[in-house]
């Protein structure tokens, strides 16, 4: 019961392109079901007395059965893939020259047109399939073209008209199984594109993050924060939304470095960009704008962004910053607070803030300057 959920869920997986069937799998599948198909032929060519097609099919039910369980295990994909395309070829040339034309089985040369993209492609070597697929299609073209110009100069080698009914359902077999095989190693390629699509766009998704973040205090880094705020300031001059940006520095940081060690410096980094996010509004924005310098954007007008900047402010003040197991330190920040108008580029506009901060260092830190 339990092995039916988990093969149930793994079928939902692969539809939804978010798990890929590895090679041993699908080649142990392929190898297992061309048994089966085989096995058919087997008792069918049994019945119609055509013993060397009988013989051959049980010859090749074993081998199928051996390429399935074993060499698929042991990964030699490359080998099944050749040994299954020369035997298709080779047993519906034969059957066709055997028992005729119209018993449909050059049909399954079609199908090794779709499985000649597929099966390289994900037998890794990306690069190379192309080669390998152009060269099996082409071959299994050739052979349908070949045998199609040969056969009227042929006649069948086994007497069949003593059977119809046998003739009617190989033919119905191998016209469904063929257009079926065609469509299981599309749908199958178009799965895998989709897996492959999924993980690019997660991992796109994932490095576009990373770009924008600082390693170290996991909040935005500069240049995030600087495309975000050529859009507020856009944003701005069309639709007149106000905000301030607010330059934060930390107090005497080299200091804190020098008495209690760079790892102290980090920890306090981080432990204050926290508190930026955690204080900020949904809208609003922060980043790591260099070494301990930390710039927000805050909406509104300069009383809004004063009385975020206290809450802040004193937030870090009252932090506790535990350095080493018997050691904690308090920290203080200065912050210059600059207000975003319709005349001003976005560079003076940060200058303003920062020229506001300095303000503040040389009046005895630990203050907000708007
Ligand atoms: P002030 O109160 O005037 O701002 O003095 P300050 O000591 O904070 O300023 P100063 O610019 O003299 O020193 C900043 C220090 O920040 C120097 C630099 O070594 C340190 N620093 C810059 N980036 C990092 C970092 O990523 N980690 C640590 N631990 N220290 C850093
Ligand atoms: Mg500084
Ligand atoms: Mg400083």
């Amino acid at each position: 019961m339990n092995m039916i959920i988990r093969l149930l869920h793994t079928i939902r997986q692969v539809l939804a392109g978010k798990q890929l069937v590895n090679n041993e799998n699908k080649f142990r599948i392929m190898c297992i079901a061309t048994a089966g198909i085989h096995l058919v032929f087997c008792v069918v060519m049994g019945l119609l007395g055509a013993d060397f097609l009988c013989y051959y099919n049980v010859v090749i039910v074993l081998l199928y059965c051996f390429l399935g369980f074993v060499a698929a295990g042991k990964g030699a994909f490359r080998l099944i893939l050749v040994l299954l395309y020369l035997e298709v070829e080779f047993h519906a040339i034969a059957a066709t020259f055997l028992l005729g034309w119209n018993w449909e089985f050059m049909l399954y040369t079609l199908s090794l047109l779709p499985a000649a993209f597929y099966l390289p492609n994900s037998l890794s070597n990306r690069g190379k399939h192309l080669r390998y697929s152009a060269i099996l299609s082409a071959f299994a073209t050739l052979c349908y073209f070949a045998v199609s110009v040969l056969i009227p100069r042929f006649q069948p080698y086994y007497d069949t008209s003593a059977y119809p009914g046998l003739r009617g359902f190989i033919r119905y077999y191998n016209i469904v199984l063929a257009f079926f095989l065609q469509l299981v190693f599309s749908f199958l390629f178009a799965l895998e594109n989709r897996y492959m699509e999924n993980l690019l766009r997660k991992e796109n998704i994932e490095l576009g993050i990373e770009a924008n973040l600082d390693p170290l205090t996991k909040i935005r880094n500069r240049r995030s924060m600087s495309r975000r705020l050529e859009e507020e300031m856009e944003r701005m001059n069309r639709e007149n939304e106000l905000f301030c940006v607010v330059m934060v520095d930390i107090d005497d940081f080299k200091r804190i470095n020098d008495t209690c060690g760079h790892d102290a410096g980090d920890y306090v980094l981080t432990g204050i960009a926290e508190i930026l996010a955690e204080e900020l509004r949904e809208n609003d924005l922060c980043c790591r704008w260099g070494g301990e310098e930390f710039l927000l954007l805050v909406h509104g007008l300069r009383d809004d962004a004063f009385s975020v900047a206290e809450r802040i402010r004193k937030r870090v003040n009252e932090r506790e910053f535990q350095i080493l197991d018997d050691r904690s330190i308090h920290v203080s920040i200065t912050l210059g607070i600059a207000e975003a108008r319709k005349e001003i580029i976005l560079r003076e506009l940060i200058a303003e803030a920062d020229r506001k901060m300095y303000y503040g260092k040389n009046h005895g830190k630990n203050q907000v300057v708007a």
